[in-house]
């Protein structure tokens, strides 16, 4: 196993069963490798951190604005660049 398998399966490898052929595997590619060891580490401080954190509270307002213009920023990329000149609005 290699540090790229290591880093595609890692996040796998926290919920799988240990006892996986595969978590044996990256067991013991990170007994090995320092990189991996040190990535893992950050890894679960940064879900330990985050399930300490009490869940987003977003208005319904801002929620349906940003909904809003994510779906506005996903039609434009899908339809292209818009042409030069072109006026969609009346001034
Ligand atoms: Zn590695």
């Amino acid at each position: 196993m290699k540090c790229g398998d290591v880093y595609l399966h890692i996040c796998d490898h926290l919920d799988e069963d240990i006892n996986s052929e595969r978590c044996r595997q990256i067991r013991q590619h990170l007994a090995g490798c320092p990189h991996c060891t040190e990535y893992l580490k950050s890894l679960k401080q940064t879900i330990t951190l985050y399930r300490a954190l009490p869940p987003p509270r977003i208005p319904a307002g801002t929620h349906r604005e940003l909904f809003k213009t994510i779906s506005t920023l996903t039609t434009k990329a899908a339809a292209g660049t818009p042409k030069r000149g072109r006026k969609t609005r009346k001034a």
